[in-house]
């Protein structure tokens, strides 16, 4: 979703407020969290930042894809959340397809289609962050498996 389409109560954008949060924390000399509400209700929201967020982007009609703008068609490419934690507590939604060809993307070769998650959070394994180490555990009991088989071949 581009954030730039999220706008408060006001009509500040929330990148923009998030940047007044910024400031705000650095003049104030109060923590992001608490300047981030502290905008938040200023610009109209009275309740926690991740929240207000989390309600923004409902009514912006959150439920498309963030690569192609289009909700779910069909069963054979499912909307799918991405796993990943945001800085925002929010969420994506992306289509496995555009996921697919969405170099931003990426599945767990465990997990299979059921997940997706961001690239940066795989391993050059392409593993997840539940599936890290797996593979090369896997490699390793095949290679002990065949260094047996070489041994009783031997002898
Ligand atoms: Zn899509
Ligand atoms: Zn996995």
């Amino acid at each position: 979703m581009n954030m730039d389409k999220l706008r408060f109560p006001s009509g500040r954008s929330v990148d923009r407020a998030r940047q007044d949060a910024k400031t705000l924390s650095r003049e104030a000399g109060i923590p992001l969290a608490q300047a981030l509400d502290q905008v938040c209700s200023k610009n109209g929201m009275h309740q926690p930042w991740n929240s207000a967020l989390a309600s923004l982007k409902a009514s912006a009609n959150a439920v498309v894809c963030v690569c192609c703008s289009e909700p779910q068609s069909d069963r054979t490419n499912p909307l799918m959340v991405v796993s990943a934690d945001f800085d925002d507590g929010g969420q994506e939604l992306v289509h496995l397809h555009c996921a697919k060809n969405d170099s931003r993307y990426g599945c767990c070769w465990c997990c299979r289609d059921e997940r997706i998650f961001l690239a940066v959070d795989l391993n050059d394994a392409d593993e997840c962050p539940d599936h890290r180490g797996e593979s090369v555990s896997d490699s390793l009991e095949e290679d002990i498996d065949s260094y047996i088989e070489n041994v009783r071949n031997n002898s």
